[in-house]
């Protein structure tokens, strides 16, 4: 099974990718944020409770977000491929990810970087609010979500650039322009891989 992670800062256009890249590839699109907004919408105990961490902009604790995560890719497992968007999102989340993949014999193949400047991250996530509704997509909140990042996320970069996984792209374009540059690193991952 062919494991992406599509990585980047919050509107640097990680969902949109990633419905893409399971509509060509028929790939399982995994994202923690849905989840959580998913329990939100119906109510739940776990959606009051996550709420209050999203509604501030930072991140919910690695032991709900794992629970959760390892709960959702249970349902996934005779996919072809998978995707993995915001997730993981802290070393724990990685170190995790790899202790238990690397168990049943799987692993993270390639970790997607949409590199987008913090301008038009800005420009993108309050441009959204018009279309989805997201209670995080305001200016506020969104500054925290970028610091968040900065200061809990963006070290994941360096444990998967360490072990070659690692691939920027310049997320600064349309979606048609990014998503043909995925599909190519895509193409060429896939074709290096022993056919079965
Ligand atoms: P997203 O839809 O990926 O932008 O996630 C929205 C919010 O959900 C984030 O700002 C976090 O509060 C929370 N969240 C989603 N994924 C994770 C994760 N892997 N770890 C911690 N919090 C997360």
């Amino acid at each position: 099974m062919h494991t992406v992670v599509i990585f980047g800062p919050p509107g640097s256009g990680k969902g949109t990718h990633s419905k893409l890249i399971a509509e060509k590839y028929g790939y399982k699109h995994l994202s923690t944020g849905d989840i959580f907004r998913r329990e939100m919408q119906n109510q739940t105990a776990l959606g009051e409770l996550v709420s209050k961490y999203i509604n501030r902009g930072i991140l919910v604790p690695d032991a709900i977000v794992l629970r959760e995560f390892f709960k959702e890719v249970l349902n996934y497992k005779n996919s072809p491929g998978l995707i993995f968007d915001g997730f993981p999102r802290t070393l724990q989340q990685a170190e995790v990810l790899d202790r238990v993949m690397e168990k049943k014999g799987l692993g993270v193949d390639l970790v997607i970087f949409l590199d987008v400047e913090e301008k038009e991250l800005l420009r993108r996530v309050l441009g959204r609010r018009n279309e989805v509704s997201r209670t995080d997509d305001n200016p506020a909140v969104f500054r925290k979500r970028l610091q968040t990042y900065h200061k809990q996320t963006s070290p994941v970069i360096n444990f998967y650039k360490k072990q070659g996984k690692f691939i920027k792209i310049d997320g600064m374009h349309d979606i048609q322009h990014v998503f043909a540059m995925i599909c190519g690193v895509m193409d060429n991952y896939l074709d290096k891989m022993p056919k079965q």
